[in-house]
């Protein structure tokens, strides 16, 4: 996704700087995001695609998909590939993601048998989808984000899904426990099992050799569940071997600056998640589109102060019949005295709110169940804005008081969608050329296309532009 987007982003910019593209994965550039509603049902895989195939040609890229890149030679400044051709580079660019984590499981020491696989890509998708129509039962190891998208899409299929997870609740990383047992009881409404402090540590087969395939999975309690599929959630981690090879410096990420060089070979440029800023690996698609902007305007000359100085993060669960946002240290408690939490939770109901405030500013926040002020915590989460003194309006769409940061009144420098980077002023713009709904301003400018977190805001937008335009009268 980084990639594309660089890509896309550079040929706007300098229609001429020759360039060539590798991709290991045999189609075109998609968003992965999506693959989420793809097994769910509620999008086809030729409809998430970023890229037109014919896109390419027509902007001469030349893109070589299907074929991974095997070696980088620095000092001779050529990259090796696959389909055996080398390649010169002045500037390497790398974005090539994460690789699923498989955990060591007994049963999977030669590889996964029949039936059990990660959730990365499309091809995953795609046999996860073949399978899923002749199984009974499915296991998710892992309680993220991913797992849980993947076990609601199973379930809405009509599928008996169990999710086994680790810690003792579920997305552990965004949600506070509070936010979590409310999201197991949600899930559990839809069909979704969940098992918390529980670890799988075998996968249990039938079959030799081709024929080998998953039966079920063992936990650490000696307990047997049995699944004819077996979906492998439990995180990413970058890909950083090729970097790693080519003496490029690596901790969890390939290391890069402001200008997301490597620190070790400035002709070296890294973004998406397979890079590392400060200690920060980014997991969300937002921070590597920004990065691929950055470095776009840096390499095409557009704007050679361009810098990636950092994205805050916000997380969208997608998953039908469960609405659920979360930015920042939303797990923070009020034990801290410089932090004030403003809290509800009915989980009869399925709805947990929370915010964190520190220092008048949100710093953390949690909707699920009713999400109508995602796109305001949103925003007043990324200015870092002073807070209304009346803080349920933060929490309860309507209540607001008149706390004027609806999105509808933010000052148009102010980005709305940060995957796409799409300020409000371009919102206006886009709706003053005659779009008149969130969706044709999405084809126009990709506002909401990303994680979906700033969709309530690009219609609150629009409807109150529409508004705007039907109060003055004609003439
Ligand atoms: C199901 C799912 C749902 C998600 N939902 C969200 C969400 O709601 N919000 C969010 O922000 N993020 C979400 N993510 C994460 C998001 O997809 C990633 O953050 C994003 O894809 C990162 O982009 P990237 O370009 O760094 O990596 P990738 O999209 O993984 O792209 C890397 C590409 O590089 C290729 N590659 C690797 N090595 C080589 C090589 N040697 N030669 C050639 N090509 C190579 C890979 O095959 C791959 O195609 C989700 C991910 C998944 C899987």
């Amino acid at each position: 996704m980084a990639g594309s987007r660089f890509v896309t982003d550079l040929r706007r910019r300098d229609p001429h700087v020759p360039v060539t593209v590798f991709g290991a994965e045999p189609q075109q550039p998609y968003n992965r995001i999506l693959l989420s509603n793809v097994l769910a049902g509620v999008a086809r895989p030729e409809q998430i695609g970023l890229v037109e195939a014919s896109w390419y040609a027509e902007h001469r890229v030349d893109a070589r998909l299907g074929v991974a890149v095997t070696r980088i030679d620095r000092k001779a400044r050529v990259v090796h590939a696959a389909d055996g051709s080398v390649t010169p580079y002045g500037t390497l660019v790398l974005a090539t993601g994460s690789t699923a984590v498989v955990p060591p499981l007994k049963g999977a020491e030669d590889g996964l048998p029949a039936g059990a696989l990660p959730f990365r890509t499309l091809e995953d998708c795609r046999k996860i989808l073949e399978l899923a129509g002749a199984a009974d039962r499915a296991v998710v190891v892992g309680g993220g984000l991913l797992g849980i998208e993947a076990a609601r899409g199973l379930a809405g299929r009509g599928l008996p899904v169990t999710v086994v997870h680790q810690a003792g609740h579920l997305m552990e990383r965004q949600l506070d426990p509070g936010a979590g047992k409310v999201l197991a009881r949600t899930l559990d409404r839809l069909g979704v099992r969940v098992r918390l402090q529980a670890a799988v540590r075998a996968l249990r087969t039938e079959g030799e050799g081709e024929e080998r395939r998953v039966v079920g999975v063992e936990l650490d309690t000696g307990e047997f569940l049995p699944a004819e599929l077996v979906i492998l959630a439990c995180g990413v981690r970058p890909q950083v071997r090729l970097a790693r090879a080519a003496g490029l410096a690596v901790e969890r990420g390939i290391v890069v600056d402001e200008m997301l060089r490597s620190v070790t070979d400035p002709a070296v440029r890294a973004i998406g998640e397979c890079s590392q800023y400060g200690r920060t690996v980014y997991g969300l698609v937002a921070p590597a589109w920004q990065q691929a902007t950055v470095l776009a305007d840096l390499l095409s000359g557009a704007d050679r102060g361009a810098r990636f100085t950092g994205a805050r993060q916000i997380t969208r669960l997608k998953a039908a019949g469960v609405e659920l946002a979360a930015m920042g240290d939303s797990r923070l408690g009020d034990e801290d005295p410089q932090v004030e939490v403003v809290q509800f939770s009915d989980p009869a109901r399925g709805t947990y709110k929370k915010v964190v405030v520190r220092e008048d500013r949100l710093v953390g926040a949690i909707l699920l169940g009713e999400t109508g002020t995602a796109g305001t915590l949103a925003q007043l989460y990324d200015r870092a804005a002073p807070l209304p003194s009346n803080r349920l309006g933060l929490l309860f769409p309507g209540l607001d008081g008149g706390m004027g940061d609806s999105p509808a009144r933010l000052p148009d420098a102010a980005t709305v969608c940060h995957c796409n980077n799409v300020s409000k002023g371009q919102i206006r713009a886009c709706w003053r050329q005659g779009a008149r709904s969130a969706g044709e301003v999405a084809e126009r400018t990709r506002a909401g296309t990303g994680c979906g977190t700033c969709r309530d805001a690009v219609e609150d937008i629009v409807r109150r532009l529409n508004e705007q335009q039907e109060a003055v009268p004609a003439g």
